[in-house]
């Protein structure tokens, strides 16, 4: 197989316009944060309904930026879910409070809102739902028991860029809603992230714990009176994020039409009878950041991927249970305490779904998964 012939479960389309409007960037003089950073979170806030929008470096920062934002450090606890990116977690962990986790439900994969109030402490001081493969948490029941104990919610909506709940667009309302940018999601800066602030949010502190805590005030006036780091994104940055954002609406539209081939490829092979799980049949809501199958119990799922990959078809693992790994270990969580996620952590695989990939791709998959899952007895 050659190299031209692999399919990667996930490539940017990063058009020429863009291209050319970067190199514009790199020659104008001035590369890292200004114009074109305001201009790219102009453009997001009109996308989330006019709500304050900052972009960040990463995802994962903006997510931190949100907790310290919240005021949530050493003492608190912070509701999740443990199957997600370890970056989730991990940012609870960085600001010194302690992430709570509930289990899945395993049909959605999403945190079991049945099971978040049973996790409540005094301590608790907000939710941190994600939204996983752009398929929305259930946001009614979520942000009822959020009214209900007096918690915030952040949403880690990395995923969920174009994502809708009741027909609303993930991030144009409720409380805080944190992105990501990241090559593999659906709008990418190459690296970048933004926050969606309510109102009434610190939009300043949100701004100033960007770059070192620094408010700066008349001609030569600084401050510094909170620790903040080095979190902007830069300008060459931001006119890629903005060229993509220009082209959400196909690009999610791909996705979604690339999905529903997928349910009828696999419908054709019965993949379902044979024990592998597909996602929920969504094409209202979720933005099909990723089509993930759970595989049957029995089967090994690093086999099946290098099988695939001898035919020229790449996969992902998004992701193995949080708790899991070992610095969770470490803080007292074992296996048997989220079976749910547990189950999916170990059996998940991500097929290939990107807006360029063709029809003939999909066949491609289907075809080579399914005489895979035939050679393992499925
Ligand atoms: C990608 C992702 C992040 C982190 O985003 P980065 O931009 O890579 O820092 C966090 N949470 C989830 C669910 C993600 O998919």
């Amino acid at each position: 197989m050659q190299d031209s012939d692999f399919l990667p479960f996930t490539r940017p389309t990063i058009d020429e316009d863009t291209i050319a409007g970067v190199a514009d960037v790199l020659r104008s003089g001035w590369i890292t944060t200004g114009p074109w950073c305001a201009k790219f979170e102009q453009a997001l806030s009109e996308y989330f309904g006019g709500r304050t929008v900052l972009a960040y470096v990463s995802g994962t920062v903006t997510m931190e930026i949100a907790l310290r934002l919240l005021g949530i450090g050493p003492g608190d606890e912070v509701i999740t879910t443990p199957l997600s990116w370890v970056a989730t977690s991990n940012v609870v962990l960085a600001v010194g409070a302690t992430p709570v986790f509930v289990d899945i439900d395993p049909v959605t994969r999403n945190i079991d809102c049945a099971r978040i109030e049973a996790a409540i402490t005094p301590r608790t001081r907000a939710i941190l739902p994600v939204h996983l493969a752009g398929l929305p948490a259930d946001l009614d029941a979520l942000y009822a028991i959020a009214a209900r104990h007096g918690l915030r919610v952040i949403e880690d909506a990395a995923q969920a860029i174009g994502s809708h709940w009741n027909g609303r667009r993930v991030g144009s309302f409720g409380d805080l809603a944190s992105f990501s940018f990241h090559p593999n999601k659906n709008v990418t800066s190459i690296e970048g992230g933004c926050l969606v602030l309510p109102d009434g949010a610190d939009v300043e502190l949100a701004r100033r714990l960007r770059l070192q805590g620094v408010q700066r005030f008349g001609t030569d006036g600084m401050d510094v009176d909170v620790v903040g780091g080095k979190a902007n994104l830069t300008d060459v940055a931001a006119r890629v994020g903005w060229g993509q954002l220009q082209r959400i609406e196909e690009f999610n539209a791909r996705r979604r039409e690339l999905a529903r081939l997928y349910f009828t490829a696999f419908d054709a092979i019965g993949l379902t009878a044979r024990g592998v799980q597909l996602p929920p049949r969504d094409f209202e809501q979720s933005n099909w950041h990723m089509f993930q199958i759970v595989l049957p119990e029995a089967v090994q799922r690093a086999a099946v991927m290098d099988a695939l990959k001898a035919r020229g078809i790449g996969t992902g693992v998004h992701y193995p249970a949080i708790h899991l790994f070992s610095l969770y270990r470490a803080r007292g969580l074992r296996p048997g305490d989220f079976p749910h996620a547990e189950r999916a952590g170990a059996s998940i695989l991500t097929l290939p779904l990107f807006p360029a990939m063709r029809d003939t791709d999909v066949a491609r998959v289907s075809d080579a998964l399914d005489g895979v899952l035939r050679q393992f007895g499925v």
